[in-house]
């Protein structure tokens, strides 16, 4: 039985009820696993339970080494829990085609890898995080993602007031005393404290505050945590409904979910308990923007990135297929950014710093493209245009950790290496040997030495079955 801080139990009882005791022996249940699939670059239906509130999250039987499965790390999947997910019946409510949406809290990727795949080519995800090094990971993520309607950014909530009026949705995952992951992780409660949850329950309303000026009249605002405390959930919600005019999103939830619905005043708000759901604890509720309180927004196009040249075009455009995408100029790089998209990039990048945006294609050197490894695992590389070589699970596990290792070539130059056909990264042949292509900091970095043949086609077993 895991002993829980006092003064959490306590509230807990208060909340629950005669539910308590259910919530609480959940706590020694087994651990649910679930990954959510991308629908660019595996549009299948898999033969797994699916998590009933997202269309392409399922439920693992067990655990894999994720390191260890090559289909991971070119982001034809990504591990996440499956209560999160549920932002998907959020988003949906939103059918128009061309929106802007911006993912403020957004390391390590979760919640912006799954907007990016619901969302239509012709809209615009910016996705944020505060913390530097959280926000390179945030990067990589959306770039094995491959979609090239995406820019990064690291700014703080306050910054966004540049952009009045700027976007459709707003997502506030926000910091919280993360009482959601006791299950998960049950040294995350020796970090919680009252004290530090009322500091998480100020810090969310400041956020909130700051954030709000970026967000359109009718523009939707989702807030959630992986918290139960109703300081940093109910009451904030309520709170933002007292300081400005919003109007609460009602969903339809089925029962048999098994999601608890709470209200904010007239907010409607979705509680998830980990002995009520197949998830851990979570908490969301979204609010419209009522009232006509937005500032006219300036459009600064002084900071333009330049259009690649024709000559430029000309060598670049065979690596991307036919996507209505611009070539852009970017230090010694181009990069592929959605052609109707541009002006509001120029709008994000004279308010924000932009530490990632659309696609990294490559270099021209001496006349030839030098191909970016952000290019290999886009949804917008152009295949046929690359020689080949598909490797097996044990030669993946050598090129994804740089290992030097044999490999035949049918070509010279650079060739897509790939897994099952799925694009892992770059190898250039040379002749007696070739160059990995695959980025230092994203190698594995595990000792894989006990996986091999009869251990590693056992771990196999585990991987998301794909193929
Ligand atoms: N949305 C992410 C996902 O689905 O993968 C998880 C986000 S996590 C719950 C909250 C994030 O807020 C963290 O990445 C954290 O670095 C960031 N954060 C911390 N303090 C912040 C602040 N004052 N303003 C905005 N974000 C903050």
């Amino acid at each position: 039985m895991i002993l829980l801080p006092e003064s959490f139990e306590n509230r807990m009882k208060i909340i629950l009820g005669p539910e308590f005791p259910k919530f609480s022996h959940s706590f020694s249940n087994p651990i649910h696993h679930s990954i959510r699939i991308n629908p660019k670059k595996y549009p299948e239906i898999l033969n797994l339970e699916p998590v009933d509130s997202c269309s392409t999250g399922y439920f693992l039987s067990q655990r894999p080494i994720y390191t260890l499965d090559p289909l991971f790390h070119a982001g034809v999947y990504y591990v996440q829990e499956s209560s999160s997910m549920f932002l998907e019946q959020y988003i949906r409510q939103f059918p128009e085609k061309r929106l802007r949406v911006l993912d403020l809290c957004a390391a390590p990727g979760g919640k912006s890898t799954h907007i990016s795949s619901i969302l239509s080519d012709e809209s615009l995800l910016v996705s944020n995080e505060v913390i530097h090094s959280r926000a390179q990971v945030l990067s990589e993520n959306l770039k094995k993602w491959g979609n090239p309607n995406v820019v990064v950014t690291c700014n703080d909530p306050r910054d966004f007031s540049r952009l009045p009026g700027f976007f459709d949705i707003i997502v506030v995952d926000a910091p919280c005393s993360g009482e959601g992951l006791f299950h998960r992780d049950p040294s995350a409660m020796n970090e919680w404290s009252d004290a530090n949850a009322d500091h998480c329950a100020q810090r969310q309303k400041r956020i909130l505050a700051d954030v709000w000026p970026a967000l359109a009249e009718n523009g939707m605002l989702v807030y959630s945590t992986c918290t139960f405390n109703p300081a940093e959930n109910e009451e904030n919600i309520k709170w933002l409904s007292e300081f400005t005019p919003v109007e609460g999103i009602k969903l339809d939830v089925p029962d048999n979910w098994n999601i608890v619905t709470t209200q904010a005043g007239s907010i409607p708000c979705y509680r998830f308990y980990p002995h009520r759901v197949k998830g851990e604890g979570y908490f969301t509720a979204a609010v419209l923007k009522k009232g006509n309180i937005n500032m006219e927004f300036s459009s600064k196009s002084k900071a333009a990135l330049p259009v690649a040249g024709k000559a430029e075009q000309s060598v670049l455009k065979g690596l991307i297929g036919n996507y209505p995408v611009s070539l852009l100029k970017f230090e010694e790089n181009f990069l592929a950014f959605p052609t109707e998209l541009i002006p509001a990039l120029d709008q994000v990048k004279s308010s924000l710093r932009i530490i990632h945006a659309g696609i990294k294609i490559g270099e021209i050197k001496q006349g030839s493209v030098v191909p970016a490894h952000e290019l290999a695992v886009s949804t917008i590389v152009n295949h046929a245009h690359f020689p080949a070589v598909d490797l097996t699970l044990e030669q993946s596990i050598h090129f994804l950790k740089r290992d030097d290792f044999p490999l035949d070539f049918q070509e010279r130059g650079w060739n897509l290496i790939t897994f099952l056909k799925h694009p892992l990264g770059w190898a250039k042949n040379i002749g007696s040997r070739f160059n990995n292509g695959y980025p230092k900091e994203w190698r594995i970095r595990m000792s894989t030495s006990e996986y091999t043949g009869e251990r590693l086609a056992e771990e196999a077993e585990k991987f998301p079955k794909l193929f």
